[in-house]
């Protein structure tokens, strides 16, 4: 049977992404508007359901990226002409609204049917460099996967994927963008009562994810899967197609892929907050922005998400979450290698790995965050050391490794100052000025964020968005869109809540 399966997955791989990317863009049916070509409807037939989005009542575009559409080939003045296109109700030429199976683990738990439950996949924009992106809406109505959901969004939460994902493109972090933001012109019921309703336009490499190939695995459906994993291998590891390794090669692809994203995570206090496997793309990217936060003062356990009761995404539990997720997704490529005990074998050794392979991640990029010339064998104790001296001191995790390059040039004051008891601080400086590159202050500017997404300046933000005033929003965006920077005036976005904000509570999109 397993021969069977895999020579069917070679025979849909030649028919999988059939365009020519750089030699043929698609036509601009829409003029300045979208270069369509929907690969995923043409070779995963049965993997989806035809749906359109919601009508909206009184379409109005709020927020437009208009860097993002100029590196989408994308004409800013005409997308505005169209705000039916962004909060449902109008179609642009060439799309064909689609909502998309998966599965997935939550918090531990296998749900076999999640899907687009609020989202449609309009289609997939060829930008002119022929790479291709899913366009998606997020917030658009009901679909067959909605179960008891309303399938809308709320302005707020919109507005914070928005934000918060304009901030880790900034950062240098793969993750899914935000093209727009618009208002439906209905209200949604929430528990804070009725809000207004909004759309985001989501733009992604794709939006297969491990609960992807776990719909297909869970209901033995190995021919899909096959077809699914190929077609994932087109989109993202192109080299591999046709290879017989292909399978076990592309797994080692998104190992290495999450175990980078995770440490890029680690290395700026982000909190992803709903690591289920139905938010852990196959790209790469950073996907799923609800009850996300960046940690303020340095504290391993560091939780934000209301229903996290039990901290499974907590801060430093995240690389174990990794391995965790890598495992489920090993279970569901199980069957395309042979579910006999050599498969098992290898797929079991790569998971033991994958631990080895986060902290050499992590090691590389604190050897960057640090300053630190070349690699010394020490250096792990080094960087292990600085957490150390962190834990349990209050020290702001942003501003620490910022105000190492004033360290680096001699005044090691502020970075003291973060500190409760800076005794053990004093002592890992010595070491760690021994280890300095010779431009360490100013690559320590280029490497550590001045600006982040600060809780606070996030809420009064979107408060005030609520209320209709989008001056606060439009201000921190353009801060956190330029995080490295040491411009005037920016003391106010770079420092943490005040002791009166309180801990931090965040809530899933929904
Ligand atoms: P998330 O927590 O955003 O990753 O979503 C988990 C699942 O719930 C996905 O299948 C979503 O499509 C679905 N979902 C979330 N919010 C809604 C909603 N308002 N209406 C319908 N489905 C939803
Ligand atoms: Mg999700």
């Amino acid at each position: 049977m397993l021969p069977g399966v895999l020579s069917q997955a070679r025979a849909a791989t030649e028919v999988i992404l059939t365009l020519a990317p750089d030699s043929s863009l698609p036509p601009r049916a829409d003029p300045g508007g979208f270069r369509f070509d929907n690969s995923w409807l043409r070779d995963l037939p049965g993997t989806f359901v035809a749906q359109a989005p919601d009508t909206a009542p009184a379409p109005q575009i709020l927020l437009l990226n208009r860097a993002l559409a100029g590196t989408l080939g994308l004409e800013p003045d005409a997308l505005l002409a169209h705000p039916g296109w962004f909060a449902g109700g109008a179609l642009p030429q060439g799309a064909e609204p689609v909502a998309l199976a998966y599965a997935g683990h939550q918090f531990g738990g296998f749900s076999p049917q999640l899907g687009d439950g609020r989202a449609h996949l309009l289609g997939e924009h060829i930008a002119p460099d022929g790479r291709r992106w899913d366009i998606q809406l997020k917030g658009s109505g009901r679909t067959p996967f909605s179960r008891g959901g309303d399938g809308k969004a709320a302005l707020g939460p919109m507005l914070r994927e928005y934000l918060i994902s304009e901030a880790m493109a900034a950062l240098g972090v793969p993750t899914t963008r935000s093209l727009a933001v618009a208002l439906t012109g209905e209200t949604v019921r929430r528990e804070a009562g009725r809000l207004p309703g909004a759309v985001v336009t989501r733009v992604a490499a794709s939006h297969l994810r491990v609960g992807t190939l776990q719909f297909w695995a869970a209901r033995g459906d190995h021919g899909t899967l096959a077809r699914v994993v190929d077609y994932a291998i087109a989109r993202h590891d192109p080299d591999l197609m046709g290879r017989d390794d292909r399978v076990l090669a592309f797994f080692d692809r998104v190992t290495a892929r999450q175990a980078r994203l995770v440490a890029q995570w680690m290395g700026l206090g982000f909190v992803h907050g709903v690591l289920n496997t139905d938010n852990v793309a196959l790209s790469g990217e950073t996907i799923d922005y609800g009850p996300c936060a960046f940690m303020e003062a340095y504290a391993p356990g560091t939780v934000f998400s209301s229903i996290d009761h039990q901290g499974r995404y907590a801060y430093a539990n995240q690389p174990l979450i990794l391995g965790w997720n890598l495992a489920k997704l090993a279970e569901a490529l199980l069957p395309l290698l042979g579910e006999a005990e050599p498969a098992v074998a290898v797929l079991n050794d790569r998971l033991d790995r994958v631990a080895g392979l986060y902290r050499a991640e992590w090691l590389r990029l604190m050897r960057e965050k640090l300053g630190l010339a070349g690699e010394a064998a020490a250096d792990g104790d080094l960087a292990d050391g600085f957490l150390a001296s962190m834990d349990g001191q209050g020290a702001d995790w942003t501003l620490a490794f910022r105000h190492l390059a004033r360290a680096a040039e001699g005044d090691a004051g502020p970075l003291r100052a973060q500190f409760a008891d800076p005794a053990r601080l004093d002592a890992w400086l010595g070491p760690w000025r021994a280890r300095l590159r010779a431009d360490a202050p100013e690559h320590l500017r280029r490497t550590n964020p001045l600006v982040i997404p600060r809780n606070h300046k996030v809420e009064e933000a979107l408060a005030a968005a609520g209320q209709g005033d989008l001056a606060p929003f439009t201000a921190l965006l353009a801060q956190v869109s330029d995080p490295y920077s040491e411009a005037p005036g920016r003391e106010a976005f770079s420092l943490p809540a005040p002791t009166g904000f309180g801990d931090y509570v965040t809530f899933c999109g929904t």
